[in-house]
């Protein structure tokens, strides 16, 4: 069978990713599967299209509510039979998906694992012929994993029932420990099992010297115009002070974290996903329940608790492919104060604190080498890079410069050697600049002949300095309770002979402020993007009608692919990645027309609020005076135009402008753009947007 032409018909899609197609292919032949693939590895296909193409209804598991109904809502849009079965739906709602899988008119069905276990819903199931059962998050039924359901323990009965159904267990967690969990507790028999690698090539990960945050954040947010981020904070007040200092620069910012009112927090959720270019700085409650594939950044304005978290993080940008970056704000107090809170911070046991530590150090690491970001992370995941560096994070964009740095390694070397193990690096680099610690004075290290070598360094150089050769292997870590360094082997021969050592120049400036290289993904076609904008409002329109959000409708890629390629028929609209022959269906027609329209126009802005125009002109007829319209005439007819463009974009209004903005503007009636920019509420970015159609609406108010 040809699986590629089924994808492309069924998704849209014109190849596999790595793995997908052995996967379906195992399960075709009722194969069971462990499959670990990192998040936007593209999971769901795994077990989507052999659902299709098997006989039978297909069970997933799946342990959030939010998510099973933005599944199912992707696979209807897609023309596909799928429905969910959760405490979300009413008694009619259940009665009727219990006919429909009863008169098998379902090819996939989600359910919560708490479901999935009862007596009543087995029996349901045993009248029907299974095609494949999916455990989605599957490492929920690990200790080890980061997110342990007890609910999922109790799984096995489904394999137990229905021995001859093939099982296959998903999952995102890289940890060893986790994937054998999931194989004995599923009881997964002779699985085969995929494991992908955990590179992100589309992210882009950079860190960038914390100094004034604010504005750092409001840089990377500008570069990213009209798309949707997520700034991990690590409070929640910080959360708040940062959305709203991002709205007086008119970001579209909320804040979300875990002691809002949960209708707030849902709410947040909806539009984030709903709509583009929103910013959302939030706890790290936020992101379980978010599979929103086209988040394009993702910021850290504190430091993640450890590199584990800060991959999954980050994993949240970019699931869709597209490149998308992944920024930390690092202040060099970060780590002396992650290590004074593990000290501070109660544990069951000790052991839990050297954890604590150890993961605290990696961080450190991660943060201040200038080695290959991405080699680092992956290394820490445990998957082997291979390469030496990646040449897309910003310490392989701009390397630090490399010199020979015999005198300085050696003197480091031989600090360490007289310390005998007993000291971590921050103690060896206070030694090497020379300052007086409490610490050095009480072991007399100021007369060590190391001791301020080098007056002009400061203590951040020599961590640097210390860091390079580590990696460089001259230098460990001790086995001790606190991050200690000492002499290797090869730097026990590098000081007796006095080898050259050539390292990264300590001189250069720490983590430039990157001058973005922006993501290609961004960059709107030279003269296509008027035609891309209108796709998009176009989209968002569909989306509004049909309850789906925006990419279930069709992705951003799509989109731009098709304000390049401008397909006049249904046949070429479904050649475009993306486009299943369902959607070049259903939507084609509006789509093609679109693209008719504007090529008929080449770009020229449309008469569009027409509709805001005759509100007006009804207003005009009844009440006012000839030659102007009232203010509140013409305050309804901007509220109008707000509905509209609210409507075209998916998103609340009041996003667009407050009330009291439009009162003002029907008060004062600019006419230009400076004047329009002085209105209370307006800055650059809304001007820019929205300012014309706003313009011409008070224009018409004028001549009534
Ligand atoms: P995961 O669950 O592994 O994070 P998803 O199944 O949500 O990943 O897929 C991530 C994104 O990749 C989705 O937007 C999906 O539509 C897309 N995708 C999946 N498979 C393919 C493919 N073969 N080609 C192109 N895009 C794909
Ligand atoms: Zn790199």
């Amino acid at each position: 069978m040809d699986l590629v032409h089924v994808l492309r018909k069924q998704f849209g899609y014109s190849s596999f990713r790595p793995y997908q197609e052995k996967i379906v292919t195992d399960l075709i032949k009722g194969r069971d599967v462990l499959a670990v693939l990192a998040t936007g590895g593209g999971k769901s296909v795994c077990y989507q299209l052999p659902a299709l193409l098997r006989s039978g209804m297909a069970v997933v598991i799946s342990p959030l509510i939010a998510l099973m109904k933005d599944q199912v809502d992707t696979l209807r849009s897609n023309g596909i039979a799928a429905a969910y079965w959760n405490s979300s739906l009413s008694g009619d709602e259940q009665y009727k998906v219990r006919l429909d899988i009863r008169d098998r008119r379902i090819r996939l069905l989600y359910v919560a694992p708490e479901r999935a276990v009862l007596d009543s819903f087995i029996s349901l199931l045993r009248t029907v012929p299974l095609s494949l059962i999916a455990v989605d998050e599957a490492h929920c039924i690990s200790v080890w994993g980061h997110d342990f359901r007890p609910d999922y323990r109790k799984l096995i009965i489904l394999r137990e029932t229905f021995p001859h159904v093939p099982v296959i267990a998903l999952t995102a967690t890289a940890i060893p420990a986790v994937r054998q969990d999931i194989a004995g507790l599923l009881g997964l028999s002779d699985p085969s099992v995929y494991i992908g690698s955990f590179d992100r090539k589309n992210l882009r990960y950079s860190i960038v010297s914390k100094e004034d945050p604010r504005s750092q954040v409001l840089a990377v947010v500008r570069r990213h115009r009209d798309e949707s981020g997520i700034v991990y904070c690590g409070s929640r007040k910080t959360t708040e002070d940062l959305a709203s200092w991002l709205r007086t620069e008119d970001i579209d910012a909320l804040a979300y974290h875990a002691g809002l009112p949960d209708p707030a927090r849902r709410s947040t959720q909806e539009m984030f996903k709903k709509q583009d270019g929103i910013v959302v700085c939030a706890t790290v409650a936020f992101g379980m329940g978010i599979d929103k594939p086209d988040v394009r950044f993702v910021v850290h304005y504190d430091l993640p608790k450890d590199l584990e978290s800060y991959y999954q993080e980050t994993g949240r940008a970019g699931r869709d492919g597209q490149p998308s970056e992944c920024v930390l704000l690092y202040a060099a107090s970060d780590i002396p104060r992650l290590y004074a809170r593990i000290a501070r911070e109660n544990y069951d046991n000790e052991q839990l604190r050297r954890a604590a530590r150890e993961k605290a150090g990696h961080l450190a690491r991660y943060c201040e080498s200038p080695r290959c970001r991405r080699r680092t992370l992956l290394e820490y995941l445990g998957e082997p890079y291979g390469k030496p560096a990646c040449f897309s994070c910003d310490n392989c964009l701009h390397p630090a410069e490399r010199i020979d740095g015999t005198d300085l390694s050696l003197a480091a070397l031989s600090c360490v050697r007289d310390l005998e193990g007993r000291f971590g690096a921050a103690h060896v680099a206070d030694i090497l600049t020379g300052t007086t610690t409490p610490m050095i004075r009480k072991h007399g290290h100021d007369s060590l002949p190391w001791y301020g070598m080098h007056h002009g360094f400061k203590s951040g150089q020599w961590r640097d300095i210390l860091t390079d050769l580590q990696d460089q292997g001259y230098l460990a870590r001790g086995n001790g309770d606190y991050p200690t360094l000492c002499l290797t082997e090869m730097g026990e021969s590098a000081l007796k002979d006095c080898r050259r050592i050539i390292i990264f120049d300590p001189g250069r400036a720490k983590h430039p402020e990157t001058e973005h290289v922006s993501c290609p993904g961004n960059q709107p076609e030279p003269g296509r993007q008027g035609l891309y904008d209108r796709l998009k409002a176009l989209r968002n329109t569909i989306a509004g009608r049909e309850g789906l959000m925006p990419y279930m409708v069709l992705p951003d890629a799509a989109l731009r692919d098709i304000a390049r390629k401008k397909p006049r028929s249904r046949e070429a609209l479904s050649t475009i990645e993306g486009v299943s022959r369902a959607k070049a269906e259903r939507y084609g027609q509006e789509l093609i027309a679109e693209v008719q329209a504007y090529a008929s126009t080449e770009g020229h802005i449309r008469e569009k609020p027409a509709t805001v125009k005759k509100a007006l002109q009804a207003k005009t007829k009844t009440r006012a005076p000839p030659g102007k319209t009232t203010d509140k005439d013409l305050f309804d007819a901007l509220r109008t135009l707000r509905s509209t463009i609210a409507g075209e974009r998916g998103c609340p209004a009041f996003i667009i402008f407050h009330d009291a903005t439009l009162r003002e503007m029907a008060k004062r009636r600019p006419t230009t753009s400076e004047a329009f920019l002085k209105i209370p509420g307006v800055g650059k970015v809304k001007l820019e947007r929205y300012g014309e159609r706003f313009l011409k609406v008070i224009r018409l108010g004028h001549s009534g």
